[in-house]
Parts: C-alpha cells; sequence; structure tokens
C-alpha cells in the first residue's frame, strides 16, 4: 500500500506535486497490476453509470415495491426550477440527484455503490452540481472518483464503510467525506484542504445511527443521502475558504470507528431501533411484511 492513513496520502501528493486522484491511481495500478487504460476506462464506466441513474431518476415514474421510494426527485426538481430554493440552485441540485440515484436504487436499478448502495446518491449528486457549476470535463469527474475512492479505502481500512458494523455514520458519513474530498479537488483545492474537507464533514456525520424502516434501504436513507450531499458541499466550501479541522482527519476516522465499536446493535441495521421502531416505522413493516419490526429493550436508560 501506498498509503494507509490519510495524512500519508496528504504527504505523498504534496511532495510529489500531485493530486489525490494522482497518488489514487498510482495505488491501484500497484494493486491491480493493471495498466492505466484500463483503470482509467473502468471509472469511466463507473460514471456513466451515476450518469444514467441520475438521469432515470429524474426523467422516469419510479415507485419502490414497498410505496415509499419514487417521485421525489422529480418533486424536488420541479421546485428547482422556480429558482426559490432557500439552499440555493448548487445543493438543491446536488440534492435532486441524489434522490434520484437512491430512489433508482430503491427500484432496484443500476447504481454504483459508492461506497455502499445505501449510501450511493452522495458522490453523483455533489460531482455532478457542482461539475456542472465549474463546467468540469470528464477527465476532472474521473478523477475526483479517484479521489474520493482514496479517502474511502483509508476509512474502510481503518474504520469501517458498513452500517451493519459501525451504523450510518460508516456509510453515509463515509459517502459525505468522499465527495467532500472529490469536491474540493474539482474546485482547484489543495490535498491538504481535500482533507480537511473530509474531517469536517466526517466530524458533522459521526454518531449517526443505522435504523432503516422495515429493512428497506428507503427511510430515512434516501433522504439522508441527500442531507449528506450538503454536508459534503458546506465542508468543502469552509476548507477551500481556509478553515481547517482542529482535530486532524485520521483521528476523526478514529473516532468513528470507536463509536460505531460502542453503538448498541440495535442501531446497526438490525432494524431494531432508532426511526424503524417508531409508531410509524412498525406500522409501515406490518404493512410491508406482514409482521412489525422486532423491537429490542433499552437496557441502557429508563424511557
Ligand atoms: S440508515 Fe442504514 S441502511 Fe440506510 S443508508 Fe444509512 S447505513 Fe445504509
Amino acid at each position: 500500500m501506498l498509503f494507509t492513513t490519510i495524512a500519508q496520502l496528504v504527504d505523498l501528493a504534496e511532495t510529489n506535486k500531485k493530486k489525490i486522484s494522482d497518488i489514487m491511481l498510482e495505488q491501484e495500478l500497484a494493486a491491480n497490476k493493471s495498466d492505466q487504460d484500463a483503470l482509467l476506462y473502468r471509472m469511466a464506466t463507473h460514471l456513466k453509470i451515476m450518469q444514467q441513474a441520475v438521469e432515470r431518476g429524474l426523467t422516469e415514474n419510479l415507485k419502490s415495491r414497498s410505496g415509499l421510494a419514487g417521485g421525489e426527485a422529480r418533486l424536488l426538481a420541479t421546485y428547482n426550477q422556480k429558482n426559490t430554493a432557500l439552499a440555493g440552485n448548487l445543493i438543491t441540485t446536488a440534492l435532486t440527484m441524489a434522490i434520484a440515484t437512491t430512489e433508482v436504487n430503491a427500484c432496484m436499478g443500476a447504481i454504483v455503490a459508492a461506497p455502499t448502495a445505501g449510501a450511493c446518491g452522495v458522490i453523483p449528486g455533489c460531482i455532478f452540481a457542482v461539475g456542472d457549476h465549474l463546467e468540469s470535463t470528464e477527465e476532472d469527474l474521473i478523477a475526483a472518483l479517484f479521489t474520493a475512492g482514496a479517502i474511502g479505502l483509508v476509512i474502510a481500512n481503518n474504520a469501517s464503510i458498513s452500517g451493519a458494523e459501525g451504523g450510518c455514520q460508516a456509510e453515509i458519513g463515509s459517502a459525505a467525506g468522499m465527495a467532500a474530498a472529490a469536491v474540493t479537488q474539482l474546485s482547484g483545492g489543495s490535498p491538504r484542504q481535500c482533507a480537511d474537507a473530509v474531517a469536517i464533514a466526517l466530524k458533522s456525520m459521526l454518531g449517526l445511527v443505522c435504523d432503516p424502516v422495515a429493512g428497506l434501504v428507503e427511510v430515512p436513507c434516501i433522504k439522508r443521502n441527500a442531507t449528506a450531499t450538503a454536508t459534503a458541499i458546506t465542508s468543502a466550501d469552509m476548507a477551500l475558504a481556509g478553515l481547517e479541522s482542529i482535530i486532524p482527519c485520521d483521528e476523526v476516522i478514529e473516532a468513528m470507528n470507536r463509536i460505531g465499536c460502542s453503538m448498541p446493535v440495535a442501531l446497526r441495521e438490525t432494524s431494531m431501533g432508532g426511526l424503524a421502531t417508531t409508531k410509524t416505522g412498525k406500522q409501515i413493516a406490518e404493512r410491508v411484511f406482514g409482521k412489525p419490526s422486532p423491537e429490542s429493550d433499552c437496557a441502557s436508560c429508563s424511557h
């Protein structure tokens, strides 16, 4: 491995006057014993699948089998056309694309797990909205995906990208960190600023539990993908403005790992806690599967 920490990744990039994406490409070349053209082609294919998922979510009349997902990306797109969105056009476009992608996932369509299927909307939402705004080239977007991949690789090796293991902070939180680095690089930020953007985004997602209603990756997952795009883009903006994370990125990742390990099993994709065991969450589970979500005993408090 060329790097196992974000600090090493940033040092390598800065010492060699390269982007994080360049270092990740070198890492993949070494690990896969593949040639550069083949790796770039594979990443271009991932980018294409991401684009097609956004397109499908915005043009097709999607509805998931549970009836919980579908149609909301188009609703948000219509709202965004009025140019009255409080978050502004860029962020609302990112939210729309994130929801479009995750609706396609809920309807069993093709998406790119980035880093997981449940978190598949964050990176496309961010890179396409920011890329459109900056008029980025396809080459820039492919490089941004390599940068996102470098961050995901460090998080996966030093913490987790699995909701069942580390809660939603590990899935959508990791996606927010990966996307924050990607759009920081797209915007001309330095490797160090990319790392700060990751740290700021991850800190905002620490402690987020995994509590899918009825065990389906729909509620709260779809809208959580959208809000995570806003977190990623605003984190990138802070880093690009020169704000630094007081806690170094690698220490944030370590903290995320410790928090995940101390999370009760009820809040790690079992649907035995959180939103899954609300009155409405249980009613949905009963309607979809004919039985309510199993509820865990809350041993740590008397509520
Ligand atoms: S709530 Fe759980 S299932 Fe849904 S996106 Fe987050 S980690 Fe994945």
